[in-house]
């Protein structure tokens, strides 16, 4: 049985809780598109740990976790991670490696931040991983896949090539240091012996698993609004956030995936520029953002305080259909129990008429957010551990929003630990 876990809205809704809970029924874990450009935020008995690359599983004994073909694998940050784990404590997780994954190198980092600041004013508030230069080079066919790196004569020519219009790019428009052919072919030589014990024929591999029922467990990094085809282009990120690519990005036939949890966040929170209806600024934001998540809404990669907003219907809604979901996660519910009232966002109002389907960007730039107001429920309803003990009002508000997502909400996360868990 094979299972995606996705975001509906902009990422940090939870998923890293929800993977990790489900991880414990799974033999696989599969990270298949990002990198080491978002977090995810787990808390278990180990302590707290925020996981850029490695998928949730990692924590548990029985579960192999791979690093699908679709991941931009950084190497470095990859065996630093592993090394973090285990310094906590963490029995060594097992880890695979599909030989197809390509290799994110230094000079994606360097593109990736010479462009911002070539953009200057402009720019897109990338957190400068290399995740855009990156999955540029993928799709121009100037990536490297993890098998090239034990092909040392067919490299050292490739790197030539490569490097001849990155050095022209270098000198020309951003005016940078020339990339030396000899020292990139080190430290990708370096690289082939840190990866070496992980690498795996992935598509074998999980050919088998299907054949055998295995349960897998697609993990997702960030969320619809950021897909680079139906998220707000192009302020999104530079691999597809779908569950349906998880088909592609981990090697699994279409078909096999059964069941998609899209993990839906009670409240609306962004990193990075574009458009975001339902924000809210000055101290009602900054309120929010105090009591938000566990410990504040700031990025886990970057440290950045993220943009805030109310619940989003058309958005989610959107953001849930694009996923294919099949049921909803709804998470970080606790954090609303300060309020007397709970504003949502019910449509959009462009040029004068009220839309409830998502549209294109320019649109959504124009867009101003329809509010409904709902009773709050005043008060913290951590630690409760059935549907029914929840205070009415906030039964009210959970109902209030399956309706308007058009799907099931089957479970409902009250708080950052993995106890805070309601099943509805
Ligand atoms: P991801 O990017 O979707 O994996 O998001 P994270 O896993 O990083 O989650 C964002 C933050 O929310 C983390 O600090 C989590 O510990 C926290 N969190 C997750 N679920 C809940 C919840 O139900 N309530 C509260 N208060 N915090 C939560």
């Amino acid at each position: 049985m094979v299972k995606a876990i996705v975001g509906a809205n902009w990422g940090d809704e939870g998923k890293g809780k929800i993977t990790d809970m489900l991880a414990a029924d799974s033999d696989i874990v599969i990270r298949f598109q990002g990198g080491a450009n978002a977090g995810h935020t787990i808390i278990n008995e180990y302590g707290k740990f925020a996981l850029h690359l490695l998928p949730s599983g990692s924590f548990n004994k029985n579960v192999t976790n791979m690093i699908g073909n679709g991941v931009a694998l950084d190497i470095p940050e990859l065996i630093k991670e592993i090394n973090d784990v285990t310094a906590k404590g963490v029995p060594k997780p097992n880890i695979v490696v599909s030989e197809r994954a390509q290799v994110l190198l230094p000079y994606h980092r360097l593109f990736d931040q010479y462009e911002e600041e070539r953009l200057s004013d402009r720019q897109f508030g990338s957190t400068k991983s290399g995740i855009a230069p990156f999955f540029s080079d993928k799709f121009s066919k100037i990536g490297f896949q993890v098998w090239e790196l034990f092909e040392p004569e067919r490299l050292k020519e490739k790197i030539k090539n490569v490097l001849e219009v990155k050095n022209l790019l270098l000198e020309h428009v951003y005016h940078k240091p020339l990339i030396d052919a000899d020292e990139l072919f080190n430290t990708m030589m370096e690289y082939a012996e840190m990866i070496k014990p992980y690498v795996i024929d992935s598509v074998t591999f999980i050919h088998n698993a299907v054949k055998e029922g295995k349960n897998i467990l697609l993990e997702g990094q960030l969320g619809s609004l950021k897909d680079p085809d139906f998220g707000i282009y192009p302020f999104t990120t530079s691999s597809s956030t779908l569950a349906g690519y998880g088909a592609v990005g981990a090697g699994i036939p279409p078909y096999e995936i059964k069941e998609i949890i899209t993990v839906v966040k009670a409240y609306s929170s962004a990193v990075g520029a574009g458009a975001f209806v339902s924000e809210i600024f000055g101290e009602e934001a900054d309120e929010l953002r105090r009591r938000g998540g566990d410990g504040g809404e700031f990025g886990a990669t970057t440290g950045r305080p993220r943009r805030m907003g109310w619940f989003d219907c058309v958005a989610s809604r959107y953001g849930c259909r694009v996923q294919g979901t099949t049921q909803v996660a709804f998470t970080v519910l606790d954090v609303l129990g300060y309020l007397d009232e709970i504003p949502v966002c019910v449509g959009y109002e462009v040029d004068g008429e009220v839309i409830r389907d998502f549209p294109t960007t320019a649109k959504l730039d124009k867009a101003k957010p329809v509010l409904k107001v709902l009773p709050g429920w005043k008060s913290d309803i951590r630690g409760i551990k059935k549907y029914e003990d929840l205070p009415e009002n906030c039964r009210k508000y959970i109902e209030f929003v399956e309706k308007e997502l058009e799907v099931p909400i089957k479970i409902v996360s009250n708080g950052p630990s993995k106890e805070d868990i309601i099943l509805k």
